[in-house]
């Protein structure tokens, strides 16, 4: 964990947030490397979520919202986390997290005495307007309302009929009593989440969960995270947040032990109904409040856990095996030498060629192994070389990152070759 966080600072993938004010706990800046990766992240999720499929739509809802969401969705008075006190220092732990509870007591002499646990509310506030008193409002804590409250909206506005889904990808907001373990629990983050609606029917809603529950499982797999790091847990009903009737988080085997990173729920009708929303069916049948199937993911954490899965240290290198659609670059370009000026232009228009096509960089520092380290370190998984050669008879050597091995191209067929390659 301790050299992937190194990894991320120093190849500008995470930076601690506000660093140069000694940071600010439980936030997170994204550098040029780590702002693609997350991107990627979001990206490949919205093509198979949302393009790939014909019965979901996307929305990006607004931040803040009416307060009285809040009030009605249950997340003033029930978005809670139970939090202890430590009586001899006063440092204030979650009463669920056992292994914290145990590590602080190791920190006093004779243990801890910890207060009752109280519930203590995760939401953002924010002071909003002119005047005086400003006007209380909150960050969202979770993004999935604005699906809800645009309900109506979408159903009037598209041709959408249920059964049918609405996703969305952004910030949320949570005062965490506790944040740590790098990105993977902050007080800003963001999610990936589809709300999929359906008819009020327990048959139904099994089957539509356990469908939801295979699809994301197969989306992590498909993107390299090895099966046997992941897990699915279903909830107890006592740890089930309070809109939900079902839940199973996906999780994977994190060197902090295994830990969640999406979550299925089975919503039911709770938030529909609280917001008084209902469905006509327009082909006939009755009016009805769906009942909702939620998957809902965490980009930062799916982050961090990608970029663990994909650290490996072999003989000499350090390489990041990322699926090449999450990698920050597709391809490196290096000219075989910076001081041979010929070599430098060819690598140049080279590179001017097939970025249009693909994420590229160019590289002209250092020999030509250092740069392979460097590519490797940051997951990009093809380095294109001009050399002689090149200017003789136009072809280029191409060497994949995962086995090492090298090609010769031609620089007429290189867009299509690493097209093919990448796909
Ligand atoms: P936890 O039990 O770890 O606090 P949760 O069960 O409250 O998480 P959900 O409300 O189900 O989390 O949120 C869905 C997803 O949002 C989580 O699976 C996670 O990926 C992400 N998420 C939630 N809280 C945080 C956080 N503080 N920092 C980063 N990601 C988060």
């Amino acid at each position: 964990m301790e050299e992937v966080v190194g990894l991320a600072k120093r190849r500008g993938f995470i930076y601690p947030g506000s660093e140069i004010y000694g940071g600010y706990r439980g936030f997170w800046d994204y550098g040029p490397l780590g702002v693609e990766l997350k991107n990627n992240i979001k990206r490949r999720w919205w093509r198979d979520m949302v393009e790939l499929r014909e019965d979901v739509v996307g929305i990006d809802a607004a931040i803040i919202m009416n307060p009285k969401v809040w009030e009605v969705s249950g997340h003033l008075s029930a978005f809670t986390d139970p939090l202890v006190e430590c009586q001899a220092c006063h440092r204030r732990f979650r009463a669920d997290h056992e292994e914290e509870l145990a590590e602080h007591a190791k920190t006093h002499d004779g243990g801890v005495q910890w207060t009752k646990p109280k519930n203590f509310n995760l939401m953002t506030e924010v002071l909003l307007g002119a005047t005086e008193p400003k006007e209380k409002a909150y960050l969202r804590g979770e993004i999935t309302q604005g699906a809800f409250v645009n309900f109506q909206n979408i159903v009037d506005s598209t041709r959408v009929k249920i059964p049918f889904g609405i996703a969305q990808i952004g910030k949320a907001f949570r005062n965490e009593i506790t944040p740590g373990n790098f990105i993977f629990r902050s007080r800003e983050f963001e999610q990936m989440e589809l709300e999929f609606f359906i008819r009020e029917d327990k048959e139904e809603s099994r089957r539509v969960f356990g469908y939801w529950k295979e699809e994301r499982m197969k989306w992590y797999t498909g993107l390299g995270i090895n099966e046997k790091n992941l897990r699915f847990r279903d909830h107890e009903e006592s740890e089930r947040a309070h809109y939900a009737k079902a839940a199973t988080d996906i999780e994977y085997n994190s060197p902090f032990g295994w830990r969640e990173f999406e979550g299925i729920h089975d919503r039911s009708d709770w938030d529909l109904s609280r917001h008084g929303l209902i469905y006509r069916d327009p082909d006939g049948r009755d009016e009805y409040t769906p009942w909702v199937i939620e998957t809902s993911g965490g980009v930062d954490r799916a982050t961090l856990f990608f970029l663990l899965e994909a650290y490996r240290k072999e003989d000499k290198r350090v390489v990041l095996k990322l699926h090449p659609a999450l990698s920050p670059y597709k391809v490196a370009v290096f000219p075989l030498l910076a001081n041979k000026p010929d070599l430098v232009t060819k690598a140049r228009k080279v590179f001017d060629r097939i970025r249009p096509l693909f994420h590229a960089t160019l590289d002209e520092r250092g020999n030509i192994g250092k740069r392979y380290f460097a590519q490797d370190e940051i997951g990009t998984p093809f380095c294109v070389t001009i050399d002689f050669d090149t200017l003789k008879d136009g072809s280029v050597t191409v060497r994949d990152r995962d086995t090492t091995e090298q090609e010769r191209v031609s620089v007429d067929n290189l867009a299509e070759y690493l097209q093919n390659k990448l796909a």
